[in-house]
């Protein structure tokens, strides 16, 4: 495995995916490395179960570049792992995606019935799936949730309890406002 200094990034590859360096060194063992970035509170959040977990973890501010007192919510972070330890924090991730994939697949199979969607998106989403979901299209919502690949909470959107809820099948993403079951916005991936 390689290593960029410049970026603290581990890769396969014999440039780094970040900066796109061709000085790069064989990883070791306590090499601190990018494991993902997140906005602030969910980040540290991570960076806390991961210790939990026996994991390493520091955590870096990045992300806006305006360092304003108002600016400062929108930060994100970026969790670094020792190299040593990169492989168990990726399989938690991957665990704690799937878990949360699972848990909003039943939350919305639960009240598809609630699923609606506004008649503009509908006549485009007709039009845009060339034939893909047919007439029934709330019945094509349910297929595609119940083949989603991955679910994720997408966080606050306006003042309020609402969040949406990004769907993803087969390179398509489906937004759902998970407080009203309404469908926001389709994009399919081009055919
Ligand atoms: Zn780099």
């Amino acid at each position: 495995m390689n290593y960029c200094e410049n970026c603290q990034v581990a890769t396969d590859l014999p440039r780094c995916p970040c900066c796109g360096g061709k000085k790069l060194r064989e990883a070791r063992s306590e090499d601190y490395c990018l494991l993902i970035e997140k906005k602030a509170m969910d980040g540290e959040m991570l960076a806390d179960v991961l210790r939990g977990n026996g994991i390493e973890c520091v955590t870096m501010p990045s992300g806006s570049g305006v360092r304003t007192a108002f600016a400062a919510p929108l930060e994100n972070r970026k969790l670094f792992v020792p190299w040593r330890s990169l492989e168990q924090a990726k399989a938690y991730l991957r665990e704690a995606a799937d878990t949360e994939t699972e848990k909003w697949r039943q939350y919305l199979s639960e009240n598809a019935d609630k699923l609606h969607i506004p008649p503009k998106l509908e006549k485009k989403v007709v039009k845009k799936s060339k034939g893909a979901c047919g007439e029934d299209v709330a019945e094509f919502f349910r297929r595609f949730i119940a083949s989603a690949d991955r679910i994720k909470d997408g966080g606050m959107r306006r003042i309020g309890d609402n969040f949406e809820l990004f769907c993803y099948a087969n390179g398509d993403t489906v937004i759902i406002d998970g407080k009203t079951l309404k469908i926001l916005s389709v994009s399919f991936q081009k055919r």
